[in-house]
């Protein structure tokens, strides 16, 4: 089904990704209605409408979708339940099944096994006992991470041999856990997968990408690996947008082994950090491509507009760099109209082209 320019998109969430979401969506003709709980978000900064409630408030949850012609999502930690609720009123773009399987690190790893798709060693854990069984079992040192609602690095323990387990289970107050073994990697890249509800699919050149604490610093284009790695992680890409029937982006972080192996680590059904160069770096963004997708319309190209694009995410203070940022004529800043400069929070970011 095709959504013709003019018409109006919702999107839940109302962050950075939202709003650059909605700059690409104004320039195709279209308007934006932002549903999120926090007031002053930076994406209704830039939208037509907004709508400031919870994400299980039912009766807001269905005058949104009533007023919108499509609903996407820039954030997809939503109550399944509300997923279900919305679905009843309007066309939800990528889909329940793309939103609850990379809701939950559990889910995403099964899922990803069941399909052929390689991943790093990983075990439940939902008490001491079981984190004590996988560490055993997993023989290496491991991350134990939340199996919900964790992004960024948040919720992330490093257990290394000997390690006090029941201090790390203690202190990391997680109900729901995944021990994952630690990844020796040469590499992390990632491929972001535009498909539409025609199936028809198209990958953005791969980036590299660098993370300190689990935050992701900095990402470059085109990715340093061969043409084979490149086509075997976008083929990887495709197979699981497909299997999820997704509509929309897909964002897929591999980890590149030591011996050249694809592990993916994390999927992400809309746009992605590490996909920003793409704003400068090619010739069509990944926010315009989301927005082609979800609304039908044909793919824009995604050749490279420079020989290399380097994007630096500017984290808490580092925004005040913004002047010379400026002076800088290879640079091009984008900054997401945020308040508060709080340690670590992503407040912007600068894509530096070289040709
Ligand atoms: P995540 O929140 O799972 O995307 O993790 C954020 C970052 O932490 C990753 O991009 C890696 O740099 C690092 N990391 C996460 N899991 C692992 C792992 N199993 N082995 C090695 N590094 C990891």
């Amino acid at each position: 089904m095709i959504i013709p320019p003019g018409s109006i998109i919702g999107i839940i969430g109302g962050g950075q990704l939202g709003r650059m979401t909605a700059l690409a969506a104004a320039n195709l003709g279209y308007k934006i209605h932002i549903y999120t709980p926090e007031k002053h978000s930076p994406a209704a900064q830039v939208s037509a409408f907004t709508t400031i409630a919870d994400y299980g408030d039912k009766p807001s949850l269905k005058a949104f979708a009533k007023s919108i012609d499509v609903i996407t999502f820039e954030f997809e930690n939503i109550p399944a339940e509300s997923i279900q609720y919305l679905e009843k009123f309007c066309p939800v773009r990528p889909g329940n099944l793309a939103l609850h399987v990379s809701q939950n690190r559990l889910r995403e790893k099964k899922y990803l096994n069941e399909i052929d798709v390689s991943t790093a060693q990983f075990f439940a854990v939902r008490t001491l006992k079981e984190l004590e069984k996988a560490a055993a079992k997993c023989g290496k040192p491991g991350i134990l991470k939340s199996a919900e609602f964790g992004y960024d690095g948040k919720g992330q323990h490093k257990v290394f041999a000997h390690a006090d387990l029941k201090k790390i289970w203690k202190e990391s107050r997680l109900k729901t856990a995944i021990l994952e073994e630690l990844v020796d990697f040469k590499k992390e890249i990632s491929v972001i997968v535009a498909r539409n509800s025609y199936g028809k699919t198209l990958c953005f050149p791969l980036a590299e990408n660098v993370h300190e604490n689990g935050i992701l610093c900095a990402s470059r284009a085109p990715a340093n690996i061969s043409l084979g790695l490149e086509k075997n992680a976008q083929r990887i890409a495709i197979k699981i947008a497909e299997n999820l029937g997704l509509v929309g982006l897909l964002a897929v972080e591999f980890f590149v082994t030591k011996n050249n192996q694809l592990l993916v680590n994390e999927i992400a059904p809309r746009p992605h950090n590490s996909g920003h160069w793409t704003m400068d770096g090619c010739e069509t963004s990944q926010f315009e491509q989301f927005v082609r997708a979800v609304c039908g319309l044909p793919f824009g190209p995604v050749g490279l507009t420079a020989k290399k694009t380097r994007m630096v995410n500017l984290l808490g203070r580092d925004v005040e760099k913004w002047p010379e940022i400026l002076r800088n004529p290879g640079a091009k800043l984008h900054l997401y109209g945020k308040s508060e400069a709080k340690k670590g929070r992503k407040m912007g970011h600068v894509n530096y082209l070289e040709f």
